[in-house]
């Protein structure tokens, strides 16, 4: 259909680069969207077998309790079934996880592969999107973070190398040994933030979430957290999979968003519902062209990272969604100039 020249392409790239491809995928999902059949919730639970860890939900994001059954991803040892809200468009896993069996997930193993290259990696896609949020995080001093899924620390690490008065939580014990092994200055805590007095206490200028977002089975809850514990001109960084993705809309269920212990699936629309709902003022988006071209290591010739650049642009296509959210007034004022365009949000 495309022709050969763009069989060495890599996957993740060849669906933005391909002549007309992103206007096919486009129509290909509009098409998927319109035709899935929208189900009452209560047609919809007698569908599915519910699992003793789980619950049926209604979108959190707009409280449509209608379902439009989308995909069923797996892998070695899962499977669980993503729907879309008909209303707002939000897709979610449902069942999904009870809140209190979140642990299941992360029984066994979970941080033993976050270490080598990976880690490196990791540390990367970082640097890559504080950059592409300069000024905010290019100097840390006299600014206190917090890091909520802290993880084995590899963020701690880059915070504390920027100056940042850097804290971490998360709900691994194995990871916050591990993180507190490679940190200096910052630490990191086993629990909620609301579990540690020294967190609990706000003042927060920035709060990170690398990759955690999917994983909250209830997010409402926890963006008002984090509301609360930012200070007057505080920031909020999200990095997490789009579900406007491109790739979403070319591999459907294998997509490598629908990961083993992932919950729910923003895009930029969901997510403003979210942050506005939660007390947010603001927000604003850096597109994600990928690691290697924003890093310059790719090998993609320069007129196909032209287009790439183009297609994201144009679809709000990237794999991953890189989003800023402005606390109030005071952090608009403060960050909101330059190359940044903020959103304002409607309470
Ligand atoms: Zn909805």
């Amino acid at each position: 259909m495309y022709g050969s020249r763009y069989d060495r392409i890599p996957w993740a790239q060849r669906v933005y680069v391909r002549p007309g491809e992103r206007l096919v995928r486009e129509a290909q999902w509009q098409l998927l969207t319109t035709r899935a059949p929208v189900m009452e919730l209560t047609d919809y639970r007698r569908l599915r077998p519910l699992k003793a860890n789980e619950e049926f939900l209604a979108c959190m994001m707009c409280g449509e309790s209608r379902q439009q059954p989308m995909f069923e991803p797996s892998g070695n040892g899962w499977h669980y079934h993503v729907v879309r809200c008909p209303s707002c468009g939000f897709l979610y896993r449902n069942p999904n996880i009870l809140p209190e069996r979140l642990g299941d997930l992360y029984a066994t193993g979970y941080n033993t592969f976050l270490t080598g290259s990976y880690a490196a990696n990791r540390q990367r896609r970082h640097e890559l999107t504080m950059d592409a949020f300069s000024p905010v995080f290019d100097e840390g001093k006299e600014r206190r973070l917090l890091d909520f899924g802290s993880g084995a620390g590899l963020f701690l690490e880059l915070a504390e190398r920027r100056g940042f008065d850097a804290w971490g939580v998360d709900l691994s014990p194995e990871s916050v040994v591990q993180a507190n092994e490679r940190l200096s200055r910052a630490r990191a805590f086993l629990g909620a933030p609301e579990d540690v007095p020294e967190i609990a206490a706000g003042g927060f200028d920035v709060i990170t979430l690398w990759s955690v977002l999917a994983h909250l089975p209830r997010p409402l809850d926890d963006f008002r957290t984090f509301r609360r514990l930012l200070a007057p001109g505080g920031v909020l960084l999200i990095l997490t999979v789009n579900a406007q993705s491109l790739l979403l809309k070319a591999h459907g269920r294998a997509w490598s968003g629908f990961t083993r212990n992932h919950l729910m699936f923003y895009s930029s629309w969901t997510v403003r519902r979210l942050l506005s709902r939660t007390g947010f003022a603001g927000v604003a988006f850096a597109p994600h062209y990928g690691d290697t071209v924003e890093a310059g290591t790719t090998a993609l010739p320069r007129p196909l990272r032209r287009r790439l650049r183009r297609a994201v642009d144009l679809s709000d296509g990237g794999n991953m969604m890189r989003v800023l959210a402005f606390a109030d007034d005071e952090a608009i004022g403060r960050w909101g100039g330059g190359p940044l365009t903020v959103h304002r949000l409607s309470r």
